[in-house]
């Protein structure tokens, strides 16, 4: 069997060899717990541990104890959304997240909802992006919390971050970024773009699944969060639970690689991205972006073809894996909340697919990519009705 080109990397990314030969001493002789303080199997598994903090941070710009391990980017963003209301709910009770989040988001966003919290979704434009004069006219004096994604998993759009972090801190109101996406692909300072929370995931940045990590500013200002894991008091009583030794050495790995290869990885995975989008659209013809022009994660292609179902496409695309929405709604088959939320109509939605580059895609499956899709489309084309008469239409 051919091997599968892999461009679903907005799902999972695979494990990069150079991580897992971190991890594997961790995996085997080094199986000390963390919190052993009276013997060198502990110290060295906390040694470890605090390495992976330091190169977390650094990613960041921040400072590693404003770093805490969780399971990943869905335990990050449940921690900040419930911790934050519980926490400040003597100052108020409104959150404001926007349409397009992650589901971790909205869920958690409706739950507080429904337990007597005020929540806006807000819309977002065109591009995906949320508009910065919406949030301003939707803060008020019981607002909490400003939750809006770094990068859409689904098409990649930037938001404007540190526009809308100095928003927040002129209003005196925490900012959360959920960076699962950004992270390791484009820079991120939580500094400079006046970020409070940060959620990010090692399995998005080539690092293992189950890990992640939550940035937590320590001052100017001073986040305060209730913790939602209690027990054995580890990551400063935030986030009890024996702490997953190998998980955190591959995500400060992952960390460290993303970091030094981040601008040559850029300008390599852009470039073929753009040969992607522009030989796709000389084969097809018709070809429309969703997303943002140029604020867009390097990696990412959301395209839409006319008069094609985006699900009878993936299932021709035997040996590429790609997919028509994100991995957690595919399962449902429900049509892009995202894709709706950005004002695309209903038969664009359908013809939609998600192209997720990475580390590992190389020219010659941006050129087999080119090929087979290209034919497969034309040949859905062909068979549609409604794209027949156009055709004829068009040569009267
Ligand atoms: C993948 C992803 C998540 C969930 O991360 P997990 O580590 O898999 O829980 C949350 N938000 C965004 C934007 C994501 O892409």
């Amino acid at each position: 069997m051919q091997p599968i080109i892999y461009l679903d990397n907005h799902a999972t990314t695979p494990l990069d060899p150079t991580v897992l030969e971190s991890m594997m001493p961790f995996l085997t002789t080094e199986f000390g717990n963390a919190s052993s303080k009276s013997h060198a199997y502990g110290w060295k598994a906390e040694f470890a541990v605090e390495k992976a903090r330091e190169q977390v941070a650094r990613l960041l710009g921040a400072q590693s104890k404003e770093i805490i391990f969780t399971s990943g980017a869905t335990e990050s963003n449940n921690t900040v959304l419930l911790g934050v209301a519980e926490k400040a709910a003597d100052r108020g009770k409104h959150i404001i997240t926007t349409k397009i989040e992650h589901k971790c988001i909205l869920d958690t966003g409706k739950y507080l909802a429904s337990k007597g919290y005020d929540v806006t979704f807000l819309p977002v434009n065109s591009s995906g992006q949320v508009r910065v004069e919406e949030v301003k006219a939707a803060m008020r004096p019981d607002t909490i919390l400003l939750s809006v994604m770094f990068a859409n998993n689904e098409v990649g759009t930037i938001n404007p971050i540190a526009e809308l972090g100095a928003l927040a801190h002129e209003r005196n109101v925490f900012f959360h970024t959920d960076a699962a996406q950004a992270v390791g692909k484009v820079p991120v300072n939580v500094d400079a773009m006046n970020i409070d929370l940060l959620s990010l995931s090692a399995h998005k940045m080539y690092g293992p699944k189950g890990i992640g990590a939550l940035y937590i500013r320590r001052k100017n200002p001073q986040v305060e969060i209730t913790p939602l894991v209690h027990g054995g008091g580890q990551e400063l009583g935030l986030r009890s639970g024996t702490l997953n030794v190998p998980g955190i050495v591959g995500l400060g790995k992952a960390c460290e690689i993303a970091g030094s290869h981040m601008s040559a990885e850029i300008a390599r995975v852009t470039a073929l991205r753009e040969r992607l989008y522009r030989g796709l659209q000389e084969r097809i013809g018709e070809v429309s972006l969703n997303g943002h022009p140029t604020d867009r994660l390097p990696q990412s292609l959301n395209v839409a073809f006319p008069y094609v179902e985006s699900d009878s496409l993936v299932a021709r695309l035997t040996n590429i894996a790609v997919s028509s929405t994100s991995a957690c709604m595919s399962a449902a088959s429900i049509p892009s909340y995202v894709l709706a939320a950005m004002g695309v109509e209903p038969e664009r939605i359908h013809g939609s697919i998600r192209f997720g580059l990475g580390r590992f895609t190389t020219e010659e499956e941006i050129s087999y990519t080119i090929d087979t899709v290209s034919t497969a489309v034309k040949e859905l084309q062909a068979a549609s009705p409604l794209y027949q008469l156009r055709q004829s239409d068009a040569k009267k």
